[in-house]
């Protein structure tokens, strides 16, 4: 089936309000065959929206708690990202996982959250060195995408983003077949378990994408966009894998 290519940005934990230029710099980019999600810190989501408006580049938020509202010091929940004008939200980056422990159960929990707002949920999934090195990573990712994903999601409502943990940042990719694989055996887990919805859910790959190798990588089969990190930061260099998303 043909799925809409997705170009995604992770700024984590950078960029202020200057960095509004990125965003008009890369307002004139062509996305007419793709959609792009560009996700900021929380803090710049308002501004960015608004500053976006009328262009091709909807807003998302990197991660948000299960809960709607209560005690929870320092969390963002789903619906205040979908009042700052967020369509979509990361839940379950490698960088959580490991940095705040979030496991399975968790991530599941927030892409429910989303759905409860109205959001996309992009949920990351993604195996360690170790444990490609051992031969489980395709045990390791499916493990991964029956424990995260809630039922009931559909394609318009969820996106999944596999991310090899040891490709994030370090300027390594897997081989283009390694992708393939991991790909298609993503897909077939997706289709035997929400039949059309899943055929029609959008995998990205993301692990150090940039302008020179996004267009064969998102050419692999069963890839349909990139979640794209440090090469997102610059306008220039996320306006190539745009293009490159946009085909
Ligand atoms: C990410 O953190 O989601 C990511 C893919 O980062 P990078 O592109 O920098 O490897």
């Amino acid at each position: 089936m043909a799925r809409r290519k997705i170009a995604a940005g992770n700024w984590k934990m950078n960029g202020l309000a200057a960095s509004v230029a990125e965003l008009e710099a890369l307002k004139a980019v062509d996305a007419s065959a793709c959609d792009v999600i560009l996700c900021p810190p929380a803090t710049l989501i308002a501004g960015f929206a608004a500053a976006a408006q009328g262009s091709a580049i909807k807003m998302g938020g990197q991660d948000c708690h299960s809960d709607a509202s209560g005690a929870h010091t320092g969390d963002i929940s789903a619906e205040m990202l979908a009042e700052a004008g967020a369509i979509a939200v990361i839940v379950g980056h490698s960088e959580r996982r490991a940095d705040h422990g979030e496991d399975d159960a968790m991530v599941r929990a927030k892409a429910e959250a989303a759905h409860r707002a109205g959001l996309i949920a992009i949920v990351c999934l993604g195996e360690t060195e170790a444990e490609r090195d051992a031969g489980d990573a395709l045990a390791v990712v499916s493990g991964q995408l029956a424990g995260s994903l809630p039922d009931g999601a559909t394609a318009a409502d969820t996106v999944v983003a596999y991310e090899p943990v040891w490709a994030i940042g370090t300027g390594r990719t897997p081989s283009l077949d390694d992708i393939a694989e991991m790909h298609d055996a993503i897909r077939a887990e997706l289709i035997k378990r929400f039949g059309a919805e899943g055929d029609g859910m959008r995998v990205l790959y993301g692990g150090s994408v940039k302008p020179g190798n996004a267009a064969e990588i998102f050419a692999v089969s069963n890839v349909d966009g990139g979640l794209v990190g440090g090469a997102s930061l610059k306008a220039s260099d996320f306006s190539a894998i745009i293009a490159a998303a946009n085909g």
